[in-house]
């Protein structure tokens, strides 16, 4: 492992600080009232100053989007799938400015930044195909000269509030949708990394999308709460940690509306004995410390079946002292800073609490050398981990990968059923029984077969089960059509005057 490099950084060379605005309306909205700092974690120097909405500010963006959404509405569906491929090319042919906005805020690689462009490029790509997205159903002669049709219609306004492990793609998983289906959104990005979701409102403006349709109120508990309860907003999508995602899930339905709420994640490897060990483990370290562990499909414990953990775990820490610690802008680093100073102290409490728990700290990474305040810890490897540490039972959200040991396929598959946790998991085989069986068992709501990080791509949803998700719609793809739209069913019949009678029996076919 290399010493992180000096923090030199493209977001804050003269050390000055951004003021990020709200957009309400299509207008750039300055700050009002309270406002939080926003870091580059590169440098530990703050780099921007967001608003924080108070919620009389947030009632009233509901008002206008509100009133906006009855012009999209109207809007036909190929005007808005104009707007879709639009938006497309202005995000493909200026990805690498929203990467480098992603990088200055949260810290991850440029090129792991185009790589989440990349993927929320891709629910534009699928929203692209709004008019079959949105198809009605028909059916003719279900009773004599009577037939039934569906539509789907927008819910009307809808808050989609994001973390700051995806700036962008995450808004993209949801917004795009939402607008596709003509309904109004009120993005609440993270206040942590808030410039990216100015950047995409932007976009869909030049794309052609009217004022009021996307707008981004910043903010924190206080703006959030204020959606929750804004009788306006009929529906609310949220991904983030696992006690807000609860909070958000019960406050939104107990208000009436319908809620996706998606959190935190432990994602378990297994690694059976017949696995190639190399490929494994290059996973392993891919899954683990990419994005330095701040990601919900993050591998944070490797599995190790039978006599395959000792050779494993040397390749990991092997291949762990290749890896490059440094400034997302520098090209040579693999591994960016943690997204706060709080979030380092975190992290190694995780480190230091397992080590007197009694697991083996093979790789420590406190032990980088840093220049500078940015905030960056080093990959590290615990191995001997057991449930019941804090280490294993808790998310850490950073580059610290656990290693459990147990004797048989039964058994690592009873381990991760009984994690709280069913965001993603993964069997890595060269048996295709055993990867199947793997696909049965496991009550997980996505499965890797030898691949590490199963996102599933914008045709299929995202969504993991158990304390990974509340509610039962899953992000993108074709159930984000279902959770963005109402569906209303037509009973239809044109009957002859003359055939018309009394009847007070309950209408059958
Ligand atoms: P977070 O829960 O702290 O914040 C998420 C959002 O909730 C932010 O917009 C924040 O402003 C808001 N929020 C925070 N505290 C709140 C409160 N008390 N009341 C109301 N709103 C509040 O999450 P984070 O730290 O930004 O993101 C990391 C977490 O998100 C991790 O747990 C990660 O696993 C999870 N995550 C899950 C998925 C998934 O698909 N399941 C995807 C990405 C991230």
């Amino acid at each position: 492992m290399t010493t992180a490099s000096a923090p030199q950084t493209s977001a804050d060379p003269t050390g000055s600080v951004t003021v990020i605005p709200h957009i309400v309306a299509g207008e750039r909205v300055s700050p009002q009232g309270r406002t939080g700092p926003v870091f580059n974690p590169a440098s530990g120097r703050q780099s921007g100053e967001v608003a924080l909405a108070s919620a009389a500010f947030v009632n009233e963006a509901a008002r206008r989007a509100q009133a906006a959404q009855r012009g999209w509405r109207d809007t036909g569906l190929g005007k808005r799938q104009q707007v879709m491929f639009r938006l497309r090319e202005i995000v493909a042919s200026r990805a690498e400015e929203l990467a480098r906005i992603i990088t200055a805020e949260h810290g991850k690689t440029v090129d792991d930044a185009l790589g989440e462009v990349a993927r929320g490029l891709e629910n534009v790509e699928f929203c692209t195909s709004l008019m079959h997205h949105l198809k009605g159903d028909y059916s003719e002669q279900v009773a004599s000269g009577v037939d039934v049709h569906q539509v789907r219609q927008p819910v009307g306004v809808v808050a989609c509030i994001t973390p700051f492990n995806f700036p962008a793609m995450v808004p993209l998983w949801m917004v795009t949708t939402a607008i596709a289906a003509g309904n109004a959104v009120i993005l609440k990005p993270s206040e942590r990394d808030p410039s990216a979701a100015v950047w995409l409102a932007e976009a869909f403006a030049e794309a052609g999308l009217p004022d009021g349709i996307l707008n981004v109120v910043h903010g924190d508990k206080e703006a959030v709460d204020a959606l929750l309860d804004d009788p306006i907003v009929r529906a609310v999508s949220f991904v983030g940690s696992t006690p807000i995602a609860r909070y958000i899930y019960a406050r939104a339905a107990e208000n009436g509306k319908r809620v996706q709420a998606l959190g935190g994640a432990k994602n378990h490897m297994i690694v059976m004995p017949d696995a190639d060990l190399d490929a494994a483990a290059d996973a392993a370290v891919s899954a683990a410390y990419g994005s330095a562990g701040e990601r919900c499909m993050a591998v944070s414990v490797v599995v190790a079946v039978g006599d395959v953990a000792d050779p494993l775990v040397a390749k990991v820490a092997e291949r762990i002292g290749g890896l490059v610690v440094g400034d997302g802008t520098d090209p040579d680093s693999d591994m960016g800073p943690l997204i706060t100073r709080d979030a380092l102290e975190r992290v190694r409490g995780f480190v230091a609490g397992a080590a007197d728990e009694g697991a083996r700290i093979v790789v420590d990474g406190r032990e980088l050398a840093v220049d500078g305040d940015g905030f960056f810890i080093g990959p590290s490897l615990v191995d001997a981990v057991t449930p019941g540490m804090r280490v294993y039972d808790e998310e850490i959200f950073g580059p610290v990968l656990s290693v459990v040991r147990v004797a048989s396929y039964d058994d690592a598959v009873a381990l991760i059923n009984d994690n709280r946790y069913a965001n993603g998991t993964a069997v890595f085989t060269r048996d295709g029984k055993t990867a199947r069986q793997f696909e049965y068992d496991i009550e997980v709501g996505m499965v890797g077969v030898n691949v590490p990080i199963p996102v599933p791509i914008g045709a299929f949803s995202f969504g993991g089960w158990k304390d990974s998700l509340f509610g039962d719609t899953h992000m993108y793809g074709p159930e984000a059509f279902n959770f963005y739209t109402r569906r209303k069913v037509v009973t239809t019949r044109w009957p002859d005057p003359s055939e018309s009678q009394i009847s007070l029996g309950f209408p059958t076919h």
